[in-house]
C-alpha cells in the first residue's frame, strides 16, 4: 500500500509554521524570520519516503487584508485549503488559545480531516500546558492532539505518524526524488529575503521583495546578480548603509547559506532598487512571482 495527500499547515502568524515544514523536511525550503507574515508563496515541500509522499503546503499566516499584498495572500489562504487532505492547526502553547483560533477549529473540523499541533511546548512546562489541552480536548473530530517542539524536533515524528493514520491510499502525485516544486532561482531570492529582513529588523517593514537578475554558470563558481526592491529612497538608504556595510552584511550572510543550498562556490551581487507602491499595484505584485496562476 502506498499513502499520498496534500497537508497544509494552519496557524496564526508567528506561531511556527515555516520552523516545523523545516524541522519536517530537514532542509531549509520556507523562509523563517522573528517577524509575522514574512512568507508570501504557498511553498510545497514534500516527504518521500518507501511507503509514502506527504506534500506540504506552506500558507502564509491568518491576517486581516490591509492592502492589495494582504488581500493577495489571504486569498492564496483560502485557495490553499482547495484539494487538501489533511490540515494541521498549530497553536502556540506559551499563548493563550484565543475564541478566534477555536472557531477556525472546528471550521476545519468539520470539513477536513484535522490535526492539532501545539508547539513550543520547550518554552513551557507540562503544568501550565495541562489546563490548555483540555480546551481542545473538547472539541470534535480530532484525529489527534500534539505537543510539539519544532524548534527542537520533539514529538515532530510523532506529528508525521499521525498524519500517515489518515494520509489517503494514493499514488504518488510527484516524482518521488523531487524534494521541493520552486526552482533554485526562488530559494535563492527567499535566502537574500531572509536575510534582508533579518538584518533590517527594525527599519523596513515588510517592503521588499527580490528580483534575480543573473543566475549562471561561470567556470566552477554560479554568479547571481539580484536587486532588492523597496519602496522609499530613506530605505534603499538603510538597506545600503554606512559605507555599504549593511548590504555587505546581508550578501556575505546569504551568499554562505546559497553556497551550502547549491552545493558550489558562489558569486553573489546584490543591488538596491526603489519602486514606488509596488505594495499597491496589482501588475507588480505578479510581476514579483505572487501569481495567480500559482495558487
Ligand atoms: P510562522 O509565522 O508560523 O511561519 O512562524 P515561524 O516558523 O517563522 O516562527 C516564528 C518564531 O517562533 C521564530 O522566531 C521561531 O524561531 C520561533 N519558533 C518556532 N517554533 C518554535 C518552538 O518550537 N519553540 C520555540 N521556543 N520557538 C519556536
Ligand atoms: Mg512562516
Amino acid at each position: 500500500m502506498f499513502q499520498s495527500g496534500f497537508v497544509t499547515i494552519m496557524g496564526r502568524p508567528n506561531v511556527g509554521k515555516s520552523t516545523l515544514i523545516n524541522q519536517i523536511l530537514g532542509e531549509k525550503v520556507s523562509i523563517v524570520s522573528p517577524k509575522p507574515q514574512t512568507t508570501r508563496n504557498n511553498i510545497v515541500g514534500i516527504l518521500n519516503d518507501e511507503d509514502y509522499q506527504i506534500v506540504f503546503l506552506d500558507t502564509p499566516g491568518l491576517l486581516n487584508p490591509k492592502n492589495k499584498l494582504d488581500e493577495y495572500m489571504a486569498k492564496s489562504i483560502e485557495a490553499s485549503l482547495d484539494g487538501i487532505d489533511i490540515v494541521v492547526y498549530l497553536l502556540d502553547a506559551t499563548k493563550p488559545f484565543l475564541d478566534t483560533d477555536i472557531e477556525k477549529i472546528k471550521s476545519y473540523a468539520s470539513s477536513k480531516k484535522l490535526i492539532l499541533a501545539v508547539n513550543k511546548i520547550d518554552e513551557t512546562n507540562f503544568e501550565k500546558l495541562y489546563p490548555k489541552l483540555d480546551k481542545l480536548n473538547k472539541l470534535e473530530n480530532i484525529t489527534d492532539i500534539i505537543p510539539i517542539s519544532a524548534k527542537t524536533g520533539k514529538n515532530v515524528t510523532e506529528l508525521v505518524k499521525s498524519i500517515l493514520k489518515i494520509l489517503p491510499e494514493s499514488v504518488a502525485y510527484y516524482p518521488t526524488d523531487l524534494y521541493t516544486d520552486k526552482s533554485e532561482r526562488f530559494l535563492v531570492s527567499e535566502i537574500i529575503r531572509e536575510k534582508a529582513l533579518w538584518y533590517l529588523q527594525q527599519e523596513i517593514p515588510h517592503g521588499i521583495a527580490i528580483e534575480i537578475e543573473q543566475f549562471e554558470q561561470k567556470d566552477k563558481n554560479i554568479q547571481i546578480s539580484a536587486v532588492i526592491v523597496c519602496e522609499k529612497d530613506s530605505h534603499k538608504h538603510i538597506i545600503i548603509g554606512k559605507k555599504g556595510e549593511m548590504l555587505k552584511t546581508i550578501g556575505t550572510s546569504a551568499r554562505l547559506e546559497i553556497e551550502k543550498l547549491l552545493d558550489t562556490r558562489v558569486n553573489l551581487n546584490l543591488f538596491v532598487k526603489v519602486k514606488k507602491n509596488w505594495r499597491e499595484n496589482p501588475r507588480q505584485i505578479t510581476n514579483f512571482g505572487y501569481d495567480d496562476d500559482d495558487i
